[in-house]
């Protein structure tokens, strides 16, 4: 399989039977030579630096009712929280302390922030923090709103695609949700002018090695700056209560490939990741990421952001996390850096 690997950083691309059978049929070596070419990659693009963004989780409310999410509309046991722009604003001001330059907002899609109340946050932390950027993590929407958005100032917007086979999507969603409209609001967002963010769960539920290799096809298409892939871990209030999680494994392998086909791109070492195994950021660093994105919503509602369980640094302080994620990085050779953190173009 090391011939595939090394066609992949060159080509930057395999055919959709060539990814198959690479993600199918990889040995534990294949898998050391990939992470070593992708961490060098990375190295020659980023240096020794990570990026970190502050994640505010501001919402935990949500219209949709996608089958692996713990905060799903139908969970009628999620505790539900938002945040006001107040708190919010409170949230960056701490996060710029400790040396955040990059905040993303992240929640369920909630109507009950109106594009105007979502455009008066964008636009207070940009004209507070004017050397920040400002993510968006909210989900579908109209072009007129992602529009108004990045003319408020919102520099970029995550929205995994979740899994590019349409089958494969209609197991995870329910039938009012479509993989096309998701696809069309991330072209949307791209030709919007926005950083855009795409990405899937490792080991989803009836996700194959040739779904993945379609994932891989679309994220080549798409172009994304940015791609956020962790394992999928199970919520026990979803109906994939008994599902097994995605692997450490697995997740590094696919991060190193990813590194590989799309050199420059901006790759986080995810919660999830770090849910799964202990020491699981480092090691997606070393597999390629570049990327970490600690939590700086506040402590008291950190704990109802469940999409899945057990996850990790609910219990900290923003600060906390700040001074332990530094340690971990620097305990792999790589820093963290106080800066934005954009995509380089090679
Ligand atoms: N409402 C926003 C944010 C979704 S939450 C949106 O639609 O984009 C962010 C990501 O968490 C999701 O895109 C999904 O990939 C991931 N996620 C949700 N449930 C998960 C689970 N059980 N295990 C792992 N990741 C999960």
């Amino acid at each position: 399989m090391k011939s595939l690997i090394d066609k992949l950083e060159k080509d930057s691309i395999l055919t959709k039977d060539e990814f198959t059978s690479l993600i199918q049929n990889h040995s534990d070596d294949d898998e050391l030579y990939a992470a070593k070419k992708a961490r060098k990659i990375a190295d020659d693009i980023y240096g020794k630096e990570i990026y970190i963004r502050g994640l505010i989780e501001f919402t935990n409310y949500c219209r949709n009712d996608c089958y692996y999410c713990g905060i799903q509309r139908s969970n009628k046991c999620a505790e539900r929280y938002r945040l006001s722009k107040e708190q919010i604003l409170l949230c960056c001001e701490q996060g710029y302390e400790l040396g955040y330059r990059t905040f993303v907002l992240q929640g369920g899609e909630d109507p009950f922030y109106s594009d105007e109340a979502i455009e008066d946050i964008v636009r207070s932390i940009k004209s507070r923090f004017s050397d920040c950027a400002v993510t968006l993590s909210i989900g579908e929407k109209e072009y007129e709103s992602y529009k108004r958005f990045f003319d408020a100032g919102a520099d970029r917007y995550l929205l995994r695609h979740e899994t590019a086979n349409d089958e494969h999507y209609r197991k995870l969603h329910p039938a009012e949700l479509s993989l096309e409209h998701r696809k069309n609001c991330l072209y949307q967002l791209k030709d919007i002018g926005y950083q855009v963010g795409c990405g899937f769960m490792v080991g989803s539920p009836f996700q194959t090695a040739e779904t993945l290799a379609e994932d891989f096809l679309f994220i080549h298409d798409l172009k994304p700056q940015m791609v956020g892939i962790g394992p999928f871990i199970p919520h026990q209030k979803t109906r994939f209560a008994d599902e097994k999680a995605g692997t450490l494994k697995q997740t590094l392998f696919l991060l190193s490939l990813l590194r590989i086909m799309e050199k420059n791109v901006l790759l986080p070492a995810t919660t999830a990741l770090a849910t799964i195994d202990p020491t699981g950021r480092e090691k997606g660093i070393l597999a390629g990421a570049n990327v970490v994105m600690p939590n700086l919503s506040p402590v008291d509602v950190r704990s109802k952001y469940t999409l899945y369980d057990g996850k990790v640094c609910t219990g900290e302080e923003a600060a906390e996390c700040r001074h332990c994620l530094e340690r971990r990085i620097e305990s792999v050779g790589y820093h963290v850096v106080i800066s934005r953190g954009d995509y380089k173009l090679v």
